[in-house]
Parts: C-alpha cells; structure tokens; sequence
C-alpha cells in the first residue's frame, strides 16, 4: 500500500529499527526491494535521486514506483530524494509521490529555513511528508575537521521548528558513494540532535558503513537509512559473471538485477532491524 514518509516512519515509535530508503533506477530495482520488504514484513521507502530525474524518463519511472507500492502488502513510501528545485519537487507531487526532499544545505541557514518551509507549506497541504537537510554529507570529499560540514545541534533545533519538516537529515560524519579511508561518525552529535528534535532523523550515506555503525546510529536516534551506492556495487559485482554464464540472456538479466538487488536489500534491512514489522 502506497503511505507517506509520516506513516512509514512511525512504525520506529513502536519499535526501535531503521527504515530502509532505497534508491533505484529501473522497475527492477524497485521489484527487488520491495520483494525484500514482503519477505521480511517490513515497510519501505523506494526513492530516485534528483540528479537521475532528467537521465530518466521521470515520468514514467514515477508511475511504476507508484503502482509498485499500491500493490505492495507492505506500507511503501514513494520519495524524491535530494531535490534542489521547487519545480522537480512539484513535479514529484504532481506525479503521486508520497514524500519529497528538499536539500537546501548549500544554501545559507536562513534561506534553507525560508525555502524548506514554503515546501513544507505545500506539500503539507496534499499530504506529501517533507524531508529537510542541514550540514553537508558531502561525496568523498567529507572534510572531518571542517565543524561547517557537520549538523549543528542547536540549529537542527530551531530548523526543525521553523520549517515543521517530517525528517532531517543530519551530517554526522557519513560521505555519499565510496568512503576513502574508514569512515568515523559523531555519535555525541547525533545524541545530542536526537534530544532537541522532534521530527524524524535521516542518516545518508550508508552505503560502506559497518554493521556496527549502523546499529548504533540507529540506537542513537536515526529513523531513515538511505541505500543506493551499495545496491549498484552488488549488481556491477555480480551481474558479469551471470552474463558469462547463461544462455537464456535477454530476460534472465533482468531477473537477475531484481535477485541481486532483493538479496542486498535483506542483507541491509536485517542489520537494521527492520523485520517482522508488519
Ligand atoms: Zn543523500
């Protein structure tokens, strides 16, 4: 069933999980993760990136990731993430999403405050949840001496409650795609976010953490786990040596991108708890 970020998300107020955001890029991707939402009874969050809207046929993705979660048995959440226009964010909207990013965090404190909340006023007012981004989870290039680059406690607080955003999305440490070098996360921050703010708190990022890592993010707070760059290592990973193999090519590739990107998607929802949900 297709729900918003809110009602997704607050399966963590009865128990203590992660909720898996996973990006995707085809109807197989989105196939795979929902078959491992299904199989462990969890709900879901299946995303795109804003950057892949215009190298995708958006529209068109959009409806598949819709009627994919309509027919889910599990609750699924449909999210445009890192949007940095209001015209991808209305045209999410405008095309069923449930829920919408708008990542304001290059921008100064004030203005990612005033633009947040006239978002938030929006898609409020069709009921689309509202994710908002302090601090920079930057792409490899993280710089962790640089106190700029990390959420700050007191205004994550004061954002949260001038925008009235659903998440946040907090910097504690964490680096989009590849990490260079061990990744070293700020946990006092995240402890110290978690008690002045209301809202739900988004680790990105993930993929490249420990299992170790993730488990006390969570325990520390975070809601919302977001997945992408471990997804397409599996299937880079695993997808050549099945071409080799099979002789059955066309549709068995296809298949087995849906296989893969199933078996990494448990693989994560289990280190974050999240089974035996629904
Ligand atoms: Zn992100």
């Amino acid at each position: 069933m297709l729900v918003n970020l809110n009602e997704v998300l607050s399966y963590t107020k009865v128990k203590k999980f992660g909720v898996g955001m996973f990006n995707g890029l085809s109807a197989d991707f989105y196939e795979g993760v929902i078959d491992a939402a299904e199989q462990l009874r969890c709900p879901i969050i299946i995303g795109v990136a804003d950057r892949f809207v215009d190298r995708l046929d958006f529209e068109m993705i959009a409806e598949v990731m819709i009627f994919l979660a309509k027919r889910a048995s599990v609750p699924v959440c449909v999210h445009l993430d890192h949007a940095k226009s209001l015209k991808n964010i209305m045209r999410a909207i405008k095309a069923g999403f449930t829920s919408v990013m708008f990542d304001g965090s290059s921008l100064q404190f004030e203005e990612n405050i005033k633009r947040t909340k006239e978002i938030v006023e929006i898609a409020h007012s069709v009921g689309v949840s509202v994710e908002g981004e302090l601090g920079v989870v930057g792409r490899g290039d993280f710089d962790f001496k640089n106190p700029e680059f990390y959420t700050k406690p007191n205004e994550a607080e004061e954002f949260a409650q001038k925008t009235n955003v659903d998440a946040l999305a907090v910097s504690i440490g964490t680096v989009h795609g590849v990490y260079k070098g061990k990744p070293k996360l700020d946990f006092e921050r995240l402890s110290e976010i978690r008690k002045r703010v209301d809202c739900y708190l988004v680790l990105h990022g993930g993929s490249g953490l420990s299992d170790e890592d993730f488990k006390k993010c969570i325990e520390y707070g975070i809601n919302k786990v977001n997945i992408f760059t471990d997804l397409t290592l599996a299937v880079n990973a695993q997808l050549p040596e099945f071409i080799k193999q099979t002789e059955d090519l066309t549709p068995a590739i296809f298949e087995k991108i849906r296989e893969i990107v199933k078996q990494e998607a448990i693989k994560k929802l289990k280190i974050f708890g999240s089974y035996n949900i629904i």
